[in-house]
């Protein structure tokens, strides 16, 4: 790869440089995560994807429960997706789950159930983006791959470019340039994780921990950064967005709700209303139905038209609902039934 207009194209002495502390300071501070200890594809892959958008120390029983339901890619493909987003519970963006999934199944289907260790291959597979298809190539086959996720960006970002605020510096495409171009062809494995362990523990994204840094001295952020960052927190603190209330959060709720139900059982939709908001009124109808729209074209919820009577036995039809009503329809709300797909 070019090194054109990268910072270390003028001092290539400097990564070597940088490999020796960081790996060094890795030795001394990894902590013993259970994903660290395998190089199973499938293993990392479901820890990549828990990890995106979730704490370590949350992720780690997660980890361990989601593995013995789901053992094998094989199992996870041939899984009830409902089956899949219960086990999801705890874990939020639940849309993670059914993406995994159809990773699984594309897997089975187009590779006879063996994970690909080529990058451009894992790129193809539903659900799959750069980061993913780097992490997964390199923790579980230790290609030589350079990937960010938002611990490597801001390291990297702040150690050759200067602090990110009040505006970052690089693009992220010069930084996954950089990434690449300081991945040495052995130890891949190591100063992948180093960077990701280094993000998290000492270079953090509000507290970095510059007095103590081993790559202080090396470091085009410090002392800058410390100043900086002080001044940011003052100003984005107030208007940080809150959680609740926010549509991520009523999703979250709706799917609660219908991870309640007994296992195949559905509920009328607008019985979940209350369960979802504590002022939930008919003038939420149409914004309920919206919601559930919504996860349903995300393959986390369907709906049904109702039970009926055959030959004596109960059934439930599968049909698609027709809801083609105007969001508000209460009349057709109130026939809709919901579960789990
Ligand atoms: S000196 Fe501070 S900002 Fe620079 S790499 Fe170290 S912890 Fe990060």
């Amino acid at each position: 790869m070019s090194t054109s207009g990268l910072p270390i194209e003028t001092d290539p002495g400097r990564s070597s440089e940088l490999h020796q502390r960081l790996l060094d300071w890795y030795r001394h501070n990894r902590r013993d995560l259970p994903w660290r200890r395998t190089r199973d594809p499938y293993q990392v892959l479901v820890s990549e994807i828990m990890l995106q958008q979730t704490q370590v120390d949350r992720v780690i029983p997660k980890y361990h429960a989601f593995l013995e339901q789901f053992p094998t890619i094989q199992a996870l493909a041939e899984a009830p997706a409902s089956e899949v987003i219960r086990a999801w519970a705890g874990l939020g963006y639940n849309r993670r789950a059914v993406n995994l999934q159809r990773t699984a199944q594309a897997v089975v289907e187009r590779y006879d159930g063996v994970m690909p260790s080529d990058p451009e291959l894992l790129r193809g597979l539903p659900g799959i983006g750069d980061y993913t298809a780097g992490a997964v190539a390199c923790f579980a086959y230790e290609q030589p791959v350079g990937f960010a996720d938002a611990n490597i960006r801001r390291v990297l970002q702040r150690l050759f470019f200067g602090p990110e605020l009040p505006e970052r510096k690089a693009s992220d495409s010069t930084i996954r340039r950089l990434a690449q171009v300081l991945v040495p062809e052995r130890d891949a494995y190591a100063w992948n994780q180093a960077l990701i362990e280094f993000g998290a523990l000492q270079c953090t994204s509000r507290k970095p921990a510059c007095l103590i840094c081993p790559l202080q001295s090396d470091c085009a952020a410090f002392p800058e950064i410390q100043t900086v960052l002080g001044q940011g927190r003052a100003r984005t603190t107030p208007a940080e967005t809150p959680f609740t209330g926010s549509t991520r959060f009523y999703r979250g709720r709706l799917i609660a709700a219908l991870r309640e139900l007994p296992a195949g059982a559905s509920s009328p939709l607008i019985d979940l209303g209350p369960k979802i908001r504590d002022d939930f009124s008919p003038n939420y109808t149409g914004w309920l139905l919206d919601l559930a729209k919504g996860l349903e074209r995300d393959g986390l919820l369907c709906f049904e038209t109702g039970a009926l009577q055959d030959d004596g036995n109960q059934r439930i039809a599968e049909e698609q609902a027709k809801y083609d009503a105007k969001a508000g329809d209460r009349a057709t709300v109130a026939g809709l039934r919901v579960r789990l797909p």
